[in-house]
């Protein structure tokens, strides 16, 4: 195989093969575009290289060609005494990993080249700089050698200069601190630091290969999901300088505003600087549009690129740019990063500019992105006093109190109080702490924190990890870097969508997507917002194109209205149980207490109107959709008194002489039903099986509440289903019941009742006899929670507090499986399961109802294995629905 691409040789598509950069590099140099020339070592050769620890044969001979090539075409020799090249070395993989692996500048510097290098910019200092770095990385990425030792070295001569700035380094220091680093080289290795430029340009090649799997690498491809074994590309660039003087520099920019997707000239320039020193931020930069006087002529060129960029990838793009001695020279390019606002709207525009069809623009958005658009925000027009920034762990705008302990918060918000819980880093003992905040605030931790995963789970605001924060719990304040202090009882205000946190409240707004959604903003109006009429025809495209259907899981009318106005085509999963709570709990006591058939008769009857009562209004508001009904499915602790508390009632009423015969009845009865594993106990199937008359009670309740909507010229769709179900013979036995109940009411009430009957698959058991069940279903939908709990056998109430963020960290999974469907295992499960109730009754329809019918990734999922329509929260429709719809292009 090829081993070696000069850049012309490339393009962008050759991603797999060349890395990012590479691809990028090869196809702006394709494009005529000034880029400094080189060459791309493949992926490929890595994969070799770290397969077998050694290059791949052919390999040297391809880089001495290629590098031949360079000398020729620069007129000048790698690390030549009198004029030399220099390359950089540069990795480069698939997916952007950034700063994980390594880069090596500068290589082709030596004794004699420095000198050269010297002479030919006519500048001493620059070249023994550039000679230092070029030891200093080498030292570090290729020798292994710890920074530290290199670092201190700088260090000593500055403090015996007195000064703190590396800029008042001579020539002659930096001379002396290349022969410190030359000496640390060989103390530590044994060796001298190599001169000859091609064994430099190999090693540093060899050590970007290694750098695939330096540890950090490892982890963050763990975490973002991206395989171990793609490898990486390296390209060898020849060096352009930014650093010889003012009439050089080098610069970041954007092709259009990444945060509101407006055109213009966004970026930042760095007079007399290379690359690293940017990012760095080791002096202060200047907008981009300051180039226009600096440097009209690099200017006008850099505008003409960024141009040519954007027509050529259709997308916003940034990039990386040096100027060397008033010419420009593009280091970099790639379609560039975005907020969620800016990605609807630069996407409309492309449309509009012609660059893109709607399918692209479909594409080109995402539902975690719409998500984001969804949650309210700080009013834009407040005044705001921005004092610290950290991760946004978990997006939404969180205004309260400032408190320390998870006691205060619990505290505090129970007497009606907003709080956001600070702490330096969470633990599981923080979990009532965090129930009770309205956001989480830490200065320690990453975006897989305990903090960050828990409060993500619960859907809570978090921002974590803002490490200028002194949080001090012990005195009950944080002091930020400008001196605020905040004591607890301060408002403070976090952002969560960016990280930010404010001093003081600054005012929430709800956002205009969701306001748009709810029929409130009308996208036709003039000033409905170009943010709007982006998700407008976005999603309008969205559904035109997709396959599956989107329902959501609601279990009252209003639940059921607004999921309506979010575009959903249905109740996919009506909760009985939610309604049985409340002040309705006694009388399901009494049902469960019933010691005789008279007494429980009397609870059901007086359930009953009240069960119909909730299905008129929710198949009113879902007139001529389907509405499937899932019978009661409580862990039965959920409906009983805690066990403590009732002991304590009694005893107390006992030794107080008082009456106390209900409660210890209830007692006994919360003993009896006592159970270890709620979870796994008496739910479901197995609750209508035990207690007679329970699951007919509510069948009744949805023929009837069916019937008085035909009356009332309605259009009821009702489907009853039966949660939990192991076995076929589970489901005959209620089946057969609801049919009689159907049956009768149809009678009493003289109309023709429609009502499918059908059941959930949410046990392994289920899954993998879904043939035999599908002969005694009408439908299925898949209860993927469940489904988790029970496949991975992880407590779904449990894990996310106590193991799974040291999962997370450990990189055992990327995601939470209870979040985003695992689709090895689980999703295995739900295939077969598809496959084999298909054959055995074609035309079954399959929905699910798991958490996961609003998780993107899962959505994809669950298109490709051919279900019929999803089910999810009435605010995940929207996502649902794009993501449907982008599953299907
Ligand atoms: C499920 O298990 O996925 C489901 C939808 O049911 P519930 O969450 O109510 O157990
Ligand atoms: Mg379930």
């Amino acid at each position: 195989p090829k081993y070696v691409y000069d850049f012309a040789e490339g393009n962008k598509e050759l991603k797999d093969l060349l890395g990012g950069k590479g691809a990028n590099l090869a196809e702006m140099s394709n494009l005529g575009l000034p880029v400094p020339p080189g060459f791309t070592i493949t992926t490929e050769a890595c994969r070799h290289y770290l397969a077998h620890g050694e290059l791949p044969d052919g390999l040297a001979d391809e880089i001495t060609a290629h590098l031949a090539a360079l000398e020729r075409r620069m007129g000048k020799r790698l690390g030549e005494p009198d004029d030399p090249l220099l390359v950089s070395v540069r990795s480069g993989a698939k997916h952007s990993m950034p700063g994980m692996m390594e880069t090596v500048l500068n290589v082709g510097l030596n004794d004699q080249s420095v000198a050269g290098l010297a002479a030919q910019s006519g500048d001493e200092r620059f070249a023994w700089d550039s000679y230092r770095r070029l030891v200093q990385m080498f030292g570090k990425t290729v020798l292994d050698i710890d920074g530290g030792a290199f670092e201190d070295a700088i260090e000593a001569v500055k403090s015996a200069k007195g000064s703190t700035d590396d800029l008042d380094l001579t020539a002659a220091d930096l001379s002396g601190l290349v022969d410190a680093f030359k000496k640390i080289v060989a103390d530590h290795t044994g060796k001298p630091f190599p001169q000859d430029p091609r064994e430099q340009l190999f090693l540093a090649v060899q050590a970007v290969f290694t750098s695939w799997n330096a540890p950090r690498a490892i982890l963050y491809r763990r975490q973002e999901r991206i395989p171990g074994d793609l490898g990486t590309a390296v390209s060898v660039c020849s060096m352009v300088f930014g650093n010889l003087g003012m009439d050089s520099g080098t610069g970041v920019a954007f092709t259009r505003d990444p945060a509101t997707g407006q055109q213009g000239v966004y970026g930042d320039y760095l007079q007399n600087a290379q690359g690293e020193d940017v990012v760095a931020g080791i002096r202060n930069t200047v907008p981009l549009a300051e180039l226009e006087r600096i440097d009209p002529a690099s200017y006008r060129e850099l505008l003409g690129v960024m141009e040519t960029l954007e027509n050529h990838y259709r997308d916003l793009c940034d990039i990386e740019f040096t100027i060397e001695r008033g010419k420009l020279w593009m280091l970099q390019t790639r379609v560039g990063k975005r907020t969620a606002a800016a990605a609807f709207r630069i996407a409309d525009q492309l449309v509009d500019q012609g660059l893109i069809d709607l399918d692209e623009a479909v594409r080109r958005v995402t539902g975690d992105q719409l998500a984001q658009l969804m949650f309210p925000r700080f009013d834009e027009k407040a005044r705001r006093h921005r004092i610290a920034h950290g991760m946004n762990a978990s997006p939404g705008a969180a205004v309260g109190k400032a408190v320390f302990d998870s006691y205060t918060a619990i505290k505090w918000s129970r007497s009606g109080e907003d709080v956001i819980l600070v702490r330096r880093e969470t633990n599981p003992d923080d979990l009532d702490g965090m129930i009770a905040a309205r956001g989480i605030l830490t200065s320690r931790g990453g975006k897989t924190s305990h903090a960050a995963v828990v409060a993500r789970g619960m859907g809570k605001t978090c921002v974590c990890g803002a490490e200028d924060l002194r949080v001090d719990t012990k005195n009950r304040r944080f002091t930020a870097p400008d001196g605020s202090v905040v004591e607890e009882g301060d408002v403070i205000s976090i952002d969560g969508t960016n990280g930010n946190v404010y001093l003081g409240e600054v005012p929430v707004v709800p956002s205009p997507v969701v306001r748009y959604f709810d029929g409130e903003i009308d996208p036709e109006a003039a000033d409905a917002g170009e943010l709007v009429r982006a998700v407008h025809r976005i999603m309008a495209h969205a559904d035109g194109v997709r396959r599956l259907g989107v329902r959501a899981n609601a279990d009252s009318p209003d639940d059921s209205s607004r999921a309506r106005r979010m575009g959903a085509k249905g109740v996919g999963l009506c909760r009985t149980e939610h309604m049985f709570l409340g002040d309705r709990r006694s009388l399901v006591e009494r049902l469960i207490l019933a010691d005789t058939d008279k007494e429980r008769d009397q609870a059901l009857a007086a359930l009953l109107p009240l069960q119909r009562e909730d299905f008129v209004g929710i198949f009113a508001a879902m007139d001529g959709l389907p509405v499937t009904v899932r019978l009661l499915d409580p862990p039965l602790h959920e409906f009983l008194p805690d066990i403590t508390e009732l002991s304590v009632r009694v005893a107390v009423a006992e030794s107080r002489g008082e009456k106390y015969e209900n409660d210890l009845r209830l007692l006994q009865a919360v003993h009896r039903l006592h159970e270890q594993n709620p979870m796994l106990g008496l739910r479901g199937v197995r609750l209508g099986l035990v207690v007679p008359g329970l699951f007919t009670m509510q069948v009744q309740a949805i023929a009837e509440a069916c019937a008085q909507r035909l009356r009332e010229g309605g259009d009821p769709r009702p489907e009853v289903m039966i949660p939990l179900v192991g076995t076929v013979q589970e489901l005959e036995i209620v089946r057969d019941d609801a049919l009689e109940v159907l049956r009768k009411v149809g009678e009493d009430y003289g109309v023709e009742l429609e009502c499918p009957i059908g059941t959930m698959i949410e046990l392994p058991r289920a899954a993998l006899t879904a043939g035999e069940i599908a002969e005694r279903a009408e439908f299925f939908s898949f209860g993927t929670n469940d489904l988790t709990q029970t496949t991975w056998g992880f407590s779904r109430d449990d894990v996310e507090a106590s193991f799974f963020s040291a999962y997370l960290e450990r990189g055992v999974f990327g995601v939470s499986p209870f979040e985003s469907l695992d689709v090895d295992g689980v999703g295995r499960l739900i295939r077969v399961a598809v496959e084999e109730s298909r054959a055995a009754r074609p035309g079954i329809k399959l929905g699910i109802c798991g958490e996961h019918g609003g998780d993107p990734d899962s959505v994809h999922f669950f298109h490709d294995c051919g279900l019929d329509y999803v089910s999810c929260s009435p605010f995940r429709v929207p996502v649902a629905r794009l993501e449907a719809g982008r599953a299907a292009l």
